[in-house]
């Protein structure tokens, strides 16, 4: 994406060697990083006039799988050559708390660098929790603005990021998310513009010096542990049973089901609808005194959300909660025996 007109730009607030300002955001599929790198993108050369570009890197497109985007501006004189992943990010964005501590996920992060997390936990308890080196660290609660706003986390984070970048200005976004969001989906364009508006507002910020708590980490580019010298013949998967290390917990979108035991009738359908395979049955006594397969709970380290099983479910034992208001008791067990439990 170049933008060739020379415009009067506000000059950036800082660039690397190469004249770069840079921005990398790490999520998961299904929070929409890709679709915010685009809108901050297009928000930056369309509307402000730099030059600049925004890719993505994502694998299977999927619920879960790991995506990162990648952001750079510099002043529309300046050609843009460079089209490799962010290594040392001005802006870091990292879209869930429950991947911030991924190994290199702070990988070039400098004292220079200001990082955004979705979080409700305030910067000093964030900081102890990512082992923050140094830098300007913000933390926002998209999920719970989302959540309220029947929105996504992606227009909250938007909205952190202009406020707290010094040159992205709210209007040039909000322009692009209208342009975007009203193409296709134009019922959710207000709504989108408040979780912007929101995210924009309710974040919290603070400096942090290099004081020795934590050690910085230098960009490191991890090399490949499988090659064509190493690989298995055939690909083939030499660790029998190894799906049961799978854990999708950080793909959820701040919604999970709750099964109560009470009213299942361990009909089966939401175990045929489940995509993951998360419902554990045995063998045990029925409510009827016969011996069948009964189901006994949900195993929420492969349930990615999807709420497919609440939807078919004809008895009302599964219903849809806000996952950060259930005990995490209730998460650990995978079921209720009176919904009251949680009520
Ligand atoms: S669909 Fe509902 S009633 Fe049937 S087994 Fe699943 S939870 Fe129980
Ligand atoms: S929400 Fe239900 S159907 Fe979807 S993954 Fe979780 S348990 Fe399975």
């Amino acid at each position: 994406m170049t933008h060739y007109v020379k415009s009067a730009a506000a000059p950036l607030p800082a660039v690397n060697k190469q004249g770069f300002y840079e921005i990398r955001m790490a999520s998961v599929g299904g929070f929409g990083a890709n679709v915010a790198g685009k809108i901050l993108g297009e928000a930056g050369v369309l509307k402000l006039g730099y030059n600049g570009s925004n890719f993505s890197s994502y694998g299977s497109e999927k619920k879960g799988s790991p995506v990162a985007a990648f952001v750079r501006f510099c002043d529309s004189s300046v050609n843009v050559r460079v089209n490799s992943p962010v290594t040392e990010p001005n802006l870091l964005v990292i879209f869930l708390e429950s991947i911030a501590r991924t190994p290199g996920m702070l990988s070039g992060v400098g004292p220079e660098t200001t990082v955004i997390l979705n979080t409700p936990m305030d910067p000093d308890a964030a900081r102890d929790f990512l082992g923050l080196s140094a830098g300007t660290l913000v933390t926002v609660d998209a999920m719970k603005i989302a959540i309220e706003e029947k929105t996504r986390v992606n227009t909250a984070l938007l909205g952190t990021i202009s406020a707290v970048s010094g040159f992205i200005t709210p209007e040039s976004v909000k322009e692009i998310i209208e342009e975007t969001f009203g193409k296709k989906y134009v019922a959710t364009v207000p709504a989108n513009l408040k979780t912007f508006e929101r995210g924009a507002k309710e974040f919290k910020q603070k400096k942090f010096a290099p004081d020795g708590k934590y050690k910085p980490l230098p960009f490191n580019r991890a090399g490949q542990k499988l090659g064509y010298l190493n690989q298995p013949i055939g690909g083939v998967i030499p660790a029998a049973g190894n799906s049961m290390f799978k854990d999708l917990t950080s793909c959820r979108a701040g919604y999970i089901p709750v099964l109560n035991l009470a009213k299942c009738t361990s009909c089966g359908e939401c175990d045929i609808t489940c995509p993951d395979y998360c419902f554990e049955w045995e063998n045990a006594l029925s409510k009827k005194g016969k011996q069948e397969q009964t189901l006994r709970r949900i195993h929420y380290q492969y349930c990615k959300g999807c709420l497919r099983c609440v939807i078919i479910c004809k008895f009302d034992a599964l219903t849809t909660h806000v996952e950060s208001a259930i005990d995490k008791s209730v998460i650990e067990k995978g079921y209720v025996s009176d919904i009251k439990e949680i009520k």
